[in-house]
């Protein structure tokens, strides 16, 4: 029986429609729901899993879902004070942050502040605010569980190593749609073959940072967080197959990965239900399906991205925030088809001849956040 009682943010998105599914399976109550505009979902979220209290960021759709949510008792509220709420309701004792972008790190620092584990799938959060989430956590005393496969995977091979040395990480890397592709071969690429990805179903906007490799380049900025490694220690292999998420190499050169069908229901629920496993309602592995793995190096001077995450980690303080707002704000530009695929690289590698901007803090942070997204307005607007 899993005892956890859960807050999903982002639960009508790729990831909590899957946190919702391994809920359903195990029967996990669910306390809070948040969404940023999806009203129809939600209120069927409701309905079935009963919270106390539901978030609609969108402050014009709040009355709308009070309406469809009348019969019910559930309250609803809206904006950040709304989805920092949902983030540490008190009945609850694990928050599930699946919202898309940096607007999940001010509600991951509140249910912190009030005592909540988090199972983090949001990556913006630890990309942008890495330092203050880590440093949080430890003072409070709450564990940031990994949803990301790759750092599922990485967190599972360190189980039982706590006194052990690690020398190096290995985050496979799947390639995303464009692999082998060079730079004149990527010039008029379309949103739909951007978001062909070959191994995994995801949102859109993570499925197009996984055709740039920046959300490569982002999960190592998170595994420096997450496992208090320097960023020269994380290596990226490219592994067409995602069987592997990700291995880790010991003091004594022993290296350890975790292997399993690309099905982010097994992330997951280990996030959820660790340090315990129970079965998860997915497929199995079946090695013989794949027959061969292969590994590769990622090439760097055509997925730009990648090095200029790898740079802004190395640079530190605000550089990390400055490429992930001006990239957030690319892809929404490339998405509504208003920029070609290239320019997200070229304008995000801008980013890193800015100032410095000072320390890090939320409000820095959130400063960080509006001089990129206007850098980039102004730059893709010429
Ligand atoms: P989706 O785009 O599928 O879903 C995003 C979710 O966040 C939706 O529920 C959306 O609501 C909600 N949301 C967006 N903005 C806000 C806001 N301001 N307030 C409240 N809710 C908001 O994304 P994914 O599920 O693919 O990804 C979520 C996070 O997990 C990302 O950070 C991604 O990088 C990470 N991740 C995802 C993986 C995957 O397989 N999908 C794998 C590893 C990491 P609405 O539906 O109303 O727009
Ligand atoms: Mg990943």
């Amino acid at each position: 029986m899993i005892q956890h009682t859960l807050t999903i943010l982002g639960s009508t998105g790729s990831i909590g429609v899957q946190t919702l599914e391994v809920a359903r399976v195990h029967g996990i109550p669910v306390k809070g729901l948040a969404a940023y505009s999806n009203e129809k979902l939600l209120e069927e979220q409701a309905r079935e899993f009963q919270p106390e209290v539901v978030c609609i960021f969108r402050e014009d759709c709040c009355n709308s879902l009070k309406i469809r949510l009348a019969d019910t008792g559930i309250r609803v509220v809206s904006g950040m004070e709304g989805l920092c709420e949902v983030a540490s309701l008190p009945s609850v004792d694990l928050t599930v942050n699946a919202v898309v972008g940096m607007v999940g790190l001010q509600p991951t620092l509140t249910a912190i502040a009030a005592g909540k584990n988090i199972a983090l799938a949001n990556k913006e959060t630890l990309v942008t605010g890495g330092s203050l989430v880590m440093r949080a956590a430890k003072e409070k005393g709450v564990s940031i569980l990994p949803v990301d496969s790759e750092h599922s995977a990485i967190f599972q091979c360190i189980q039982g190593y706590s006194g052990n040395r690690v020398n190096k990480i290995l985050l496979t890397a799947s390639g995303g749609p464009f692999f082998g592709k060079k730079r004149d071969e990527l010039e008029g690429v379309t949103v739909e073959q951007t978001l062909r990805h070959p191994n995994w179903s995801m949102g859109a906007k993570i499925t197009v940072d996984s055709a740039t490799l920046m959300n490569k380049g982002f999960e190592c900025i998170e595994a420096v967080w997450l496992f208090g490694v320097k960023p020269e220690q994380v290596e990226v292999v490219v592994h067409r197959e995602s069987v592997i998420h990700s291995m880790v190499e010991f003091e004594d050169y022993a290296v350890l990965g975790q292997l399993g069908v690309p099905d982010m229901k097994i992330p997951i629920q280990y996030a959820i239900t660790y340090p315990e496993r129970y079965p998860c309602p997915t497929k199995r592995l079946n090695l013989f399906d794949y027959g061969t793995l292969t590994f590769a190096k990622p090439d760097l001077e055509t997925f730009t991205c990648l090095k200029t995450a790898l740079a802004a980690i190395q640079k530190g303080g605000l550089y990390p925030t400055l490429v992930n707002s001006a990239n957030e704000e690319l892809v929404k530009l490339f998405l509504e088809r208003k920029i070609p695929f290239l320019t997200i690289g070229d304008v995000v590698a801008q980013m890193l001849e800015m100032p410095e901007m000072g320390p890090v803090t939320v409000a820095s942070i959130l400063e960080a956040e509006q001089f990129a997204r206007e850098t980039v307005r102004s730059v893709c607007a010429k």
